[in-house]
C-alpha cells in the first residue's frame, strides 16, 4: 500500500505580497519593567517548534510571529472542520484547509522576514533532526500520545517545551512549562496518572472542537472538552507569556512551572512540576555531531567515525529519519525474500516478485526502525545512498544508554 508521506515545507508568500513585504513587523516598542531597552529584540534570532496549531497552537504561532520571532516550524496533520469554527481563528473559507499550512501563510503575511515552515503531517513522521535548531517546542495538541512523542523529543533535545491546555466544562487553562535542562525535571509522561494512561490506552482525543461528535461522544473518545474561543484564547496569551518570560528571563523562574488560571474564580495558581522516577519515557539527552555533506553518500560505520571520533561499537543500534530497515519482504512465494536495505516509510516499493508476480511487501518481524550493527553486517561499509537512502537528513545512533544525533554539516542555525 502506498500513502504520501508528509513534507516539510518552507512557506512563501504569494507574488503580489512579496512586494509589498515589509521585513519583520515593527517590534514592541516599549519598555518592559525591569528590562533594558530593546528586550524583545532577541526574538529575531529564535525559532519556535509548534506541535498542534488548532485552536491554542494556532493562536501562539500567529502572536510570535506579530512579536517578529525567527523562525516558526508549524506541526498539525489535520485540517479545518465546520466544528472547528467556534474555537478557532479562521473563517468560513478555511474549513478544508491543512492547519499547519494555513497557520504558517497567516504567519508568514503577518511577518515576512520569519521562516516559516509546515509539516502537514504526524510528529512521529518528523525528523528529529527538524526539531534540533529549535530555541524551544510548544505543544497543544489533543492526543495524549502525541503529547508523549513531542515530550520525548524535547528530553532528547533539552529543549524547553511549553504545553498549553484547556478544559472546557471547568473554564481552566493550564500551562506547563518543561525547563528540560539538567535532565532532572519533569517530562509531561511524568505526571499521568491512572486516568491518563486509560485514556491514552484508548487513543482518546481531547478536541476543542464542537459538533455532533461532542453531542454525542463514542465510546473511544474522551469526555467532551469542547471548549469556548475566549479560554482557548486564553492559553494560548498565558502560553506566550510563559514562553516570553522563560526565554527572555523576564521575572521569576518558570521552568518546571504550572500555570493554572480558572475562569470562575479568575484565580491563578503557580505549582512545581515534578519528575517521577518510573515515568516510562526516556530521561537521558542526546549528544549532536555533525559530519560533512553529502551524508547519504557515507556509510554507517564512515559517519559514525567522523562524528564520534572512534569508530562504532558492537552495540550500535542506528535509526536514519523517515527510513526503516527491512530484512525480509514477503509475496507469493513461500520463502520470504531477502531485501536488506533501508525503505522511506509510506513509500514501500520493492516491485513484483519476479516469481510470483505479486507484489512484495516488507514483513513486520523482519523490518526495523532502529537496526544493529549485528543485523546490519557488512552493510555498515556501504554507503547509504547504495542501501536505498536518496537523502538522509539525520541519523540517531545509540550505545548503551547514550545516544547521538548526527547531521549533516553545514547546519544553518536559523534554518527551520
Ligand atoms: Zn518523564
Ligand atoms: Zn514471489
Amino acid at each position: 500500500m502506498k500513502t504520501n508521506p508528509a513534507r516539510l515545507e518552507e512557506v512563501a508568500l504569494p507574488r503580489r505580497a512579496q512586494q509589498r513585504a515589509s521585513g519583520h513587523p515593527p517590534p514592541p516598542a516599549m519598555a518592559l519593567l525591569g528590562c533594558a531597552a530593546g528586550a524583545l529584540d532577541g526574538l529575531r534570532a529564535l525559532l519556535i517548534a509548534v506541535i498542534g496549531c488548532g485552536s491554542i497552537g494556532g493562536r501562539i504561532a500567529v502572536l510570535l510571529a506579530r512579536m517578529g520571532l525567527g523562525g516558526l516550524l508549524l506541526v498539525d496533520p489535520k485540517s479545518y472542520k465546520p466544528a472547528s469554527l467556534p474555537t478557532h481563528e479562521i473563517d468560513p473559507e478555511d474549513v478544508g484547509k491543512s492547519k499547519a499550512q494555513a497557520v504558517a501563510r497567516r504567519c508568514k503575511a503577518v511577518s515576512p522576514a520569519t521562516r516559516v515552515a509546515a509539516f502537514p503531517g504526524p510528529v512521529e513522521a518528523l525528523d528529529l533532526a527538524a526539531m534540533a535548531d529549535a530555541s524551544a517546542v510548544v505543544m497543544a495538541p489533543d492526543l495524549l500520545s502525541v503529547e508523549i512523542e513531542a515530550g520525548q523529543r524535547s528530553l532528547w533535545l533539552s529543549k524547553p517545551l511549553i504545553h498549553a491546555s484547556v478544559h472546557g466544562p471547568t473554564l481552566t487553562v493550564q500551562v506547563r512549562l518543561f525547563g528540560n535542562a539538567g535532565g532532572a525535571g519533569a517530562c509531561p509522561r511524568c505526571l499521568y496518572g491512572r486516568a491518563e494512561l486509560d485514556l491514552l490506552a484508548r487513543q482518546a482525543r481531547f478536541s476543542c472542537e464542537g459538533g455532533p461528535a461532542a453531542a454525542a461522544p463514542r465510546p473511544h473518545e474522551a469526555p467532551a472538552t469542547n471548549s469556548l474561543g475566549a479560554i482557548c484564547s486564553m492559553a494560548a496569551s498565558l502560553g506566550v507569556l510563559q514562553i516570553l518570560r522563560h526565554l527572555l528571563g523576564l521575572g521569576e523562574p518558570v521552568a518546571d512551572t504550572m500555570l493554572e488560571y480558572c475562569g470562575f474564580t479568575h484565580r491563578t495558581v503557580i505549582s512545581p512540576l515534578e519528575r517521577n522516577p518510573k515515568c516510562p519515557s526516556d530521561h537521558t539527552r542526546l549528544g549532536q555531531a555533525a559530519v560533512s555533506e553529502p551524508l547519504a553518500g557515507r556509510s554507517l560505520a564512515e559517519a559514525v567515525q567522523q562524528a564520534t571520533g572512534v569508530p562504532a561499537p558492537p552495540d550500535a543500534q542506528f535509526e536514519i529519519a523517515g527510513h526503516d530497515w527491512v530484512e525480509f519482504a514477503g509475496c507469493g512465494c513461500e520463502r520470504p525474500a531477502p531485501v536488506r536495505r533501508f525503505i522511506a516509510r509510506g513509500r514501500a516499493d520493492l516491485g513484483q516478485c519476479p516469481r510470483c508476480g505479486a507484489m512484495r511487501v516488507p514483513l513486520q518481524f523482519h523490518t526495523y526502525r532502529a537496526v544493529s550493527a549485528a543485523i546490519l553486517g557488512a552493510a555498515i561499509g556501504r554507503p547509504l545512498r547504495r542501501l536505498g537512502v536518496r537523502r538522509a537528513v539525520s541519523i540517531l545512533l545509540r550505545t548503551g544508554d547514550a545516544g547521538t544525533l548526527i547531521r549533516p554539516q553545514p547546519a544553518n542555525p536559523s534554518s527551520p
